[in-house]
Order: structure tokens, then sequence, then C-alpha cells
């Protein structure tokens, strides 16, 4: 089919290139040639992919295209974990993070411009939500990060706790998944893959009727309805009682289990009395708990707890037989660190000033 746009190759499934090809007049192949160009050798300019003829090369140069993000800045913490903002085509701007030695390398991926989750103590979530990535935006981070960070051919994992709420743009998500799973392109099994949400529940239901699943993080944060009604807005709609019974429902492979996040904010959900109320919740759900002391910015009416007081509350999970682990906070020092990462949306505002403010 011929058309006046360009195909951009960035947002398409490998069959999806194939097809694009065939409808050239050109063997299918040259997909997966073009696949390993991209992600595995970074290459995004047609004319580079010598082992293409070079009237095919200019055929695609003329009726494809494949956008990338640019990065608008990056930042590096003293522990090594970098923060990336990159810009997308329509001028929006987004945060990426690489953190190395997490174990291995780990690379922290936005799902949306913004937030529509506005959970309390969430920087992203006062930006409120913008508009949502498509799949080729979500892996065009991956690939800026992988080609500045030196990890293209190298095994990384990723997580999706960047900015946005994954299971409130299901599709460009899933889509994600299966384009950095593809065999002839970065090869991300989903097994190295974590997808934090909150619970959004028909998409979590969802989730679990996939072939292609995920590690799943839930963010749970609270042991009430009331107090997580507060925490969690989305919680009056979809309460901690259907959302755990979803978990217990929900296809986990064998020796893997759920991670529930719990961030840590003093006075308020820290108490010996919450993480025992915690443990009874969990009770029958193959998990593990990751304490998240609050990361603190202006703005946030919360506290992060002592050391102490984490270890304590940590104390009563592992009494009680609960696997629990706390987040170190990688990044902080550059505001890279979970539940910090924010973008000014303003278009009117001069490029310069918006990223002072960022930053
Ligand atoms: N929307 C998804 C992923 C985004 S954030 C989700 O909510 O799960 C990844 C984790 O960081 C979430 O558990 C989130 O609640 C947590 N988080 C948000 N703000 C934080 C903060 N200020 N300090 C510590 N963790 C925070």
């Amino acid at each position: 089919m011929l058309t006046n746009t360009p195909l951009d190759v960035s947002e398409t499934e490998l069959p999806e290139l194939e097809q694009a090809l065939a409808d050239l007049g050109s063997p299918r192949f040259h997909a997966r040639q073009i696949f390993q160009w991209i992600y595995r050798r970074g290459v995004t300019d047609f004319g580079e992919m010598t082992d293409l003829g070079i009237e095919l090369r200019s055929r695609l140069a003329q009726q494809m295209r494949i956008a990338t993000p640019e990065v608008a800045r990056h930042e590096r913490s003293v522990d090594g974990t970098t923060k990336f903002l990159l810009r997308l085509a329509d001028g929006k701007f987004i945060e990426a993070v690489g953190i190395p030695d997490s174990p291995g390398d780990t690379l922290c991926l936005s799902t949306q411009v913004g937030c529509a989750m506005r959970c309390a103590f969430c920087l992203t979530g006062k930006m409120g939500i913008d508009r949502n990535l498509t799949a080729g935006e979500i892996v065009g981070q991956v690939r800026v990060l992988t080609r500045e960070l030196g990890l293209l051919e190298r095994r990384f994992n990723i997580v999706l706790m960047g900015m946005g709420e994954p299971l409130h743009n299901y599709e460009a998500t899933m889509k994600a998944l299966r384009i950095l799973a593809d065999e002839y392109g970065l090869s991300v099994s989903p097994r190295r893959v974590t997808l934090s949400t909150v619970g959004v529940l028909p998409a979590l239901e969802r989730l679990a009727t996939e072939p292609f699943m995920p590690n799943l993080a839930i963010s749970l944060h609270s042991t009430t309805e009331e107090q997580r009604d507060l925490l969690v807005p989305i919680n009056r709609k979809y309460g901690i009682t259907e959302l755990l019974d979803a978990c217990r429902r929900f296809p986990i492979k064998r020796r893997e289990r759920i991670t529930f996040e719990y961030v840590m904010l003093q006075g308020v959900n820290d108490s010996p009395e919450d993480a025992r109320r915690l443990a009874r919740l969990l009770n029958g759900i193959r998990s593990k708990v990751n304490l998240l002391p609050l990361n603190e910015a202006a703005g946030i009416p919360f506290t992060r707890p002592s050391d102490d007081a984490v270890n304590r509350f940590a104390k009563v999970l592992a009494d009680r037989g609960v696997t629990v682990s706390v987040r170190k906070s990688r990044g902080r020092d550059i505001r890279a660190a979970c539940g910090q990462l924010i973008t000014e949306s303003s278009k009117t505002e001069a490029p310069g000033r918006r990223l002072a403010m960022m930053m």
C-alpha cells in the first residue's frame, strides 16, 4: 500500500515490517536484517544498513522512518545511576533511568507522559497525565539507553517504574514488550521485565491471560481501604480486597512471586501494627515485599521514616515468614529515584527554563 506518511519502523513488530517489505516487493527476510541493525547495532539510518541492496536502502529511506527519542539532557549520580531527559517527536519530555549493579544493569522506563493515578506521595502524579507513550516510544527509551550506556549486545533488566502507569496504557505497553522480546532485536525475555502497577483491575485481569508475561509488582502501600483510598486514589475504584483476590488468581510461574511495593511514610503507614496487618493480608499469596522508604521532595507532604523504623517494620514481616527487602534509593542526588520523575509539559515555556526547572 502506498501512503504519504512514511511507516515508522520503531512502532512495528517484525511481522508488520515483513508485510511492509512484501508490499514493496522485497523479500520478507530483510525485515530481520533491519531489526538487527536497529536493535543490536543502534543504526537508524537506512543508508548505513550495508547488507541491504543500495536500491532497497534508498526506497526504505523514502518510504519508512525510524523515530528515536532525542537525549535532551543526561545526568549521572554519584552512585552511577544515569537519568535521561528525552524529547519525543512532538516535543514532549519523558525521563528514563539507567541503574548499574542492581545487581546487573537495569533500565527504568516510562510508559506515559505524566500519570493519571495521583498517588499522594509521587511527584509524577502531580503532573497529571499528558498522553500515553506509543510502543515505539517505550522501546525507543531502551534503544537510546543501551546506546548511550554501552549496553548494546549486553544483558539487562527492565522495570516499568518510570513515569506513568503501565496498565493505564495497556496496548502500547504489551506491544513494546513483544518488540523488546523479538529474537532478531533486543531479545529481552519477559522474565527480565518487571511491570509495576497500582492495580488497574480490568487490565490486571487481562494481563493474567497474556501468553507473554512480565514479572508483576503491585504498589500496595497501605493495609486498610480507608488509608489506601487517600494514598493511592484508584483504590476507591478497585480496593485492596479485590486487588489481592486478583493477585491470588494471577497465574505466576513456578518459583516466582508477586512483589508488593510498600512506600514507607513516617507516622502514616510504618507502625509494627501496619506490618502485622500487611503480613496477614499477603497470607496465601506467593509474594515478597519491597519496602520503599519515601524519597522526599518539595511538595510531597510526607516524611521518610528513620532506618530504624524501616528495619523494625521489615523484622515484623520477616518474623512472620514474609520475604522482605528494602529498596536502595538510587540516584536521589539527581532526582532520579522512585517517584521523583517529573517533566514540565507546558509548550509555551522556553526549553531552557523548562530544563532548569526540572533538574
Ligand atoms: N505507576 C506504577 C509505576 C511507577 S513508580 C506504580 O505505581 O506501580 C514505581 C514505584 O515507586 C511505585 O511503587 C510508586 O508508588 C513508588 N513511588 C512513587 N513515589 C515515591 C516516592 N516519593 N518515594 C518512594 N517511592 C515512590
